[in-house]
């Protein structure tokens, strides 16, 4: 690229003007900034981290509230990171979402079960 100090015409790679010495603005690269990449947006995006926060509550308060969704939005999702459709980033959290959801929907009916059972135990009978 040519220096904008002293009209030096340096490699594509240099940072520095072989010229002058001064760093070289960056050229048009700085459009990155902007919107996303076209190519990018026909790439949905994962919901991993959605997921992951559901299957993680599910365990520790609402095993059937958030557990069956996260495990639904999870397999959808996993389908689309198959078919290509969906960004790969987040296939690892939307995994282990979905295993603790699955966890919850599983742990959830022995705790509600366990509870009961104590409730029952702490109450006089009738
Ligand atoms: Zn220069």
């Amino acid at each position: 690229m040519r220096c904008s100090h002293c009209g030096q015409t340096n490699e594509s790679y240099v940072t520095l003007c072989v010229g002058c010495g001064r760093p070289l603005a960056p050229a048009p690269q700085a459009a990155r900034t902007g919107p996303v990449d076209p190519g990018y947006s026909t790439v949905e995006q994962g919901r991993g981290s959605t997921i992951l926060f559901f299957g993680i509550l599910s365990i520790i308060l609402a095993g059937l509230i958030l557990g069956i969704p996260a495990w639904i939005m999870a397999r959808r999702d996993l389908k689309k990171m198959r078919a290509g459709t969906m960004s790969m980033d987040e296939r690892r959290a939307t995994l282990t979402g979905m295993v603790f959801g699955i966890i919850g929907i599983l742990l959830n009916p022995v705790l509600w079960g366990l509870s009961l059972a104590l409730f029952m135990k702490a109450t006089p009978q009738l």
